[in-house]
């Protein structure tokens, strides 16, 4: 298990472009529209590990909720997992509380999200490896 990805917030991509390329020296590796999520992602690859910058497309987003509340800031945490089914079997078992069933989502990699009552207050994204 590894950290695949920190997941951040942002009210502009553009904007936050702008600091973490221009004045921090990061990459985009890959920019895409989730659509059921509502979002535009940009990911940044840091060492082994990514930054995933997230605006929302639409006022109903999770993201533009989330902004809307809490101001732009960390939003998930993820988790890269050698076998998806099986961890959520086992978290569903022990009563983790799932915000859905495992789904494609950016770079097309099976996610699911975990509620923060389950983590210690951490949105926590489990990814198939
Ligand atoms: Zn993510």
């Amino acid at each position: 298990m590894r950290i695949d990805h920190l997941g951040v917030a942002v009210t502009s991509l553009e904007k936050a472009l702008s600091f973490y390329e221009q004045q921090l020296g990061l990459s985009v590796s890959l920019r895409e529209t989730v659509e059921q999520e509502k979002v535009k992602v940009a990911m940044l690859p840091a060492g082994d590990s990514r930054i995933e910058l997230l605006e929302a497309t639409d006022p109903d987003s999770v993201i533009a909720k989330f902004i809307e509340k809490r101001g732009e800031g960390l939003h998930h945490i993820a988790l890269k997992v050698p076998d998806l089914v099986s961890t959520v079997e086992r978290l569903k078992q022990n009563g983790a509380r799932l915000l859905n069933d495992p789904r494609p989502g950016a770079g097309g990699h099976l996610y699911v999200f975990v509620h923060p009552s389950s983590t210690g207050g951490v949105l926590l994204e489990l990814i198939q490896e």
